[in-house]
C-alpha cells in the first residue's frame, strides 16, 4: 500500500530554488511504495515514488531532476517508443527494458551536470554504485555474437552495457568502465559506431529535442540489423 509523504522534509539549501520552480508548473507529490526497488518518478506525471522513508535529499532531487528534463521540453519515452521507433528493431532487440535503460541513463547524462552544481556528491547520483558488466557478461555477449545463437539477447547486452559504461560518472571506474567499450568495440566495430554516435551527438546537444537522435538511432540499428541477418519477422 502506498502512503502520502510530506515532501517539506526533502527539501534542503540545495533543492529548494528547483522545487519552487517546478511546484510552479506541477502539483508534486511523494508517496512511500514498498512495491519500489528504488526512487522512481512516473511517466508523464509528477508523482515520485519512495520504497522507504529515508530522507535521502539526493534522491529526491534526483526524481526531481527527471521532472526538470520534462519541463525543459525533452521528447517524451512513449513518443519515442511507439512513434518513432522502427517495429522490427524493437522487435529485435529485448524491447521494453533495454529501451528503458537507454532513455533513463540519456536522460541521466542530462541531469548528472545539474545534480553536480546543486552541491551533491557523484556516490550519491545513483543508488546502487557497483560495477554491473563483469567480465562474465561480456564473455557471455563474446560467445554468442560469435556462435551465432540468442541475438536478442547479446545485442540487448551490448547495448546495454555500451550506455551503462558510458553513462557512468563514478571517477573511481573509469579505467575499468574504458577497459570494457574497448573490448566491446572491437567485438563488433560498427554496432559500436552506431550508438557511440547516438551517444555523442546527444552528449553535445544543448536542446532537449531528441526525435531526430532516435530515428538516425532506430535508422541505423534497422540497417545494421538487416545486414547481419538479425531482423524478427
Ligand atoms: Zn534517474
Amino acid at each position: 500500500m502506498e502512503k502520502k509523504i510530506e515532501i517539506k522534509k526533502y527539501i534542503n539549501h540545495q533543492n529548494q530554488k528547483l522545487f519552487d520552480e517546478l511546484s510552479s508548473v506541477y502539483n508534486i507529490e511523494l508517496y512511500l511504495d514498498p512495491s519500489m526497488n528504488s526512487w522512481g518518478i512516473d511517466n508523464n506525471e509528477p508523482i515520485i515514488r519512495t520504497p522507504k522513508d529515508d530522507l535521502n535529499i539526493a534522491s529526491f532531487t534526483h526524481e526531481l531532476l527527471h521532472l526538470y528534463l520534462d519541463y525543459q521540453g525533452l521528447t517524451s519515452k512513449e513518443h519515442i517508443y511507439y512513434e518513432i521507433f522502427n517495429i522490427h528493431v524493437l522487435m529485435s532487440i529485448n524491447r521494453a527494458m533495454l529501451f528503458d535503460h537507454i532513455y533513463n541513463v540519456s536522460c541521466h547524462k542530462k541531469i548528472y551536470p545539474i545534480f553536480h552544481n546543486l552541491g551533491f556528491q557523484d556516490k550519491d547520483f545513483v543508488q546502487n554504485n557497483g560495477f554491473f558488466f563483469k567480465r562474465r557478461d561480456y564473455l557471455i555477449i563474446k560467445t554468442c555474437r560469435s556462435l551465432n545463437i540468442m541475438s536478442k539477447r547479446w545485442i540487448s547486452q551490448f547495448i546495454g552495457h555500451f550506455f551503462a559504461l558510458k553513462n557512468d560518472i563514478i571517477e573511481s571506474h573509469e579505467q575499468y568502465n574504458r577497459k570494457y567499450l574497448y573490448k566491446l568495440a572491437k567485438l563488433d566495430k560498427r554496432l559500436y559506431q552506431i550508438i557511440y554516435n547516438f551517444d555523442t551527438k546527444w552528449t553535445k546537444q544543448t536542446d532537449l529535442d531528441c526525435c531526430e537522435n532516435y530515428l538516425e538511432l532506430s535508422n541505423d540499428l534497422f540497417r545494421w540489423l538487416k545486414e547481419n541477418n538479425k531482423i524478427k519477422k
